[in-house]
């Protein structure tokens, strides 16, 4: 018998599927836009080049076309899956908060309006969060079901130094209380596998992080990605990729330490397979799951057992 009580079927983790189908009791998925925002990270305002493993901001290769285009091109894809779905508007490539809030109105407002999307998620950095950006997020938070998405990848400020993140952990934890404070869902985005990280740091990171019991996480691969720093890395011999396996162990014992009631969207992910380097197992990406699955039955383990 399953110990865990957020599933319905075998899954040992709050899968997005269990979340979705008892909050919405029908198909959602994510409708993937590009809203033409950057990144202060790669325009030099805080830095040039951008984090390591970055190839110009993951969903970069959704073409920046009329938002109204990409919705209606995004849920005719999504219907083909199930013709009773809708969607979520997700603002993915880049920053999707750098800018002024007439232009995230603009985006938004009409993402949100459009037939068939029920919600919205945006994907930002944790210092692209001002005081007015706050309260229009707020005022979103009131009128939608809204999820800010946070690329943290790490706690671990010296492995976000080399990477070239371009803030330090205490700026992400002021924003997410001023996120949490509004009641704003927010999702932490972790990668596994960064420079220099090793299964201890990687462990420390979602203990960390589950403390903060966030109402979502996507726990995410490093993908060593063509014309990146990190591929420099790789091909000099200095970042050794993942094995699956290990991957596999890391990800079982981070669920251990998350609050059963936080949702895992994401416990693998999708590399760009024109330019992905290494690791190429991670295109087998019904083998991870599995193996997760099966891995967490074996050890009878489950999200949150190692929680308090
Ligand atoms: S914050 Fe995102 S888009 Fe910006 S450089 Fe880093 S990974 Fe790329």
């Amino acid at each position: 018998m399953n110990p865990f009580l957020f599933s319905d079927d075998n899954k040992r983790y709050h899968t997005l599927y269990y979340h979705n189908q008892h909050k919405f009791h029908h198909r959602i998925f994510k409708a993937v836009l590009n809203g033409g925002f950057t990144c202060p990270n790669l325009d030099g305002s805080k830095g040039i080049g951008g984090c390591a493993f970055c190839d110009g901001g993951s969903g970069a290769f959704t073409k920046a076309l009329p938002l109204d285009q990409q919705l209606t091109l995004e849920l005719s894809r999504i219907r083909k899956q199930d013709p009773h779905a809708e969607g979520i508007a997700y603002f993915q490539v880049h920053t999707n908060t750098y800018a002024p809030v007439s232009k995230l109105k603009e985006r938004f407002e009409t993402a949100i309006q459009f037939p068939g999307i029920i919600g919205i998620s945006i994907g930002t950095r944790p210092d692209c969060l001002p005081d007015d950006v706050l309260a229009y997020l707020d005022d979103l938070n009131q009128r939608t079901y809204l999820t800010v998405e946070l690329g943290i990848q790490t706690v671990h400020d010296p492995t976000a130094q080399a990477f070239n993140r371009g803030y330090d952990f205490s700026v992400f934890l002021a924003s997410y209380a001023e996120l949490q404070k509004r009641n704003i869902r927010t999702c932490l985005h972790i990668i596994n596998g960064l420079y220099r990280e090793n299964f201890t740091d990687m462990l420390h990171t979602a203990e960390i992080l589950g403390q903060l019991r966030p109402q979502a996480v996507k726990i995410q691969l490093l993908h060593i990605l063509q014309d990146t720093h990190y591929a420099e890395l790789y091909q000099s011999g200095k970042l050794i990729p993942m094995t699956q396996e290990d991957y596999i162990f890391t990800v079982v014992k981070q669920l251990e330490l998350f609050a059963p009631e936080t949702v895992i969207e994401r416990v693998t992910g999708d590399g760009e397979k024109t330019k992905l380097l290494a690791p190429l197992w991670s295109m087998d990406k019904i083998r991870t799951l599995g193996g997760i699955d099966k891995l967490q039955s074996t050890l009878d383990t489950w999200q949150g057992k190692h929680f308090s």
